[in-house]
């Protein structure tokens, strides 16, 4: 079937995001689009990710535990999981730089439960790198039994192609943004599987259905597996 995507989308937890990024408000963004899967990416955090798994269900959309991981070079990586205790135990094996969020600065970080009241904040700046080389996250995230995807790879800021000059690994999965040019896509993504994500930060950035992947069932497990190019 089709899967209609966006697996790249920032809740309130993320400084830089909308604080009316709630796991109410996304999830009915994304039912409203059209949306059968969606991942909630935070910047090195992974804390609302429980709180959209619970409501998944009453929205109809799947959700892909996942963040947004920002390396020592400060290039972005999307790591999906097929659920969530394997992401979490992959996230505790990561360091992470202890700088104290200046809220002022940088925004609030916002830890929310299923009726959107906010039950915590996160202290440490989320902005701030983790302690990993990009060229050992794709190995590391296989192995812990997720997928770790390049982000927006067309991108200057973060994005790994303008960093290094090209991949450090063999990435079987891609992310480019919606307004990649075609003749870099067809560069980059050669041989890959493609996700375009709209890394939205603000509730009308989400994606419309556009944006398919043909899996058998719409269902993290079938994703990661398809992105991983292996099936069970
Ligand atoms: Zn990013
Ligand atoms: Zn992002």
């Amino acid at each position: 079937m089709k899967c209609y995507y966006d697996l790249h989308i920032h809740s309130a937890l993320s400084p830089c995001a909308d604080n009316d990024m709630t796991p109410n408000n996304i999830l009915g963004m994304a039912a409203v689009n059209g949306l059968h899967m969606i991942a909630v990416a935070d910047h090195n955090a992974i804390k609302n990710v429980e709180t959209f798994l619970k409501l998944s269900k009453e929205y109809g959309v799947e959700v892909v535990p996942a963040f947004e991981l920002q390396t020592a070079e400060d290039i972005h990586f999307l790591c999906l999981f097929p659920n969530f205790s394997l992401l979490e135990e992959f996230y505790r094996t990561l360091e992470f730089v202890d700088i104290k969020n200046d809220k002022a600065i940088f925004g609030e970080q916002l830890v929310m439960d299923e009726g959107d009241n906010t039950v915590g904040e996160e202290e440490r700046l989320l902005l701030a790198s983790a302690a990993i080389y990009s060229y050992r996250v794709g190995d590391a995230v296989k192995k812990a039994g997720g997928i770790a995807v390049p982000a927006h790879v067309d991108r200057e800021a973060n994005g790994m192609i303008s960093i290094l000059g090209g991949f450090d690994g063999d990435y079987g999965a891609v992310e480019f943004s919606p307004y990649a040019d075609a003749a870099f896509r067809e560069i980059y993504g050669a041989d890959k599987k493609i996700l375009i994500n709209s890394d939205s930060h603000t509730l009308g950035d989400i994606s419309e259905a556009v944006n398919f992947l043909e899996l058998r069932e719409c269902t993290a497990r079938r994703l990661i597996d398809y992105l991983r190019g292996e099936f069970k």
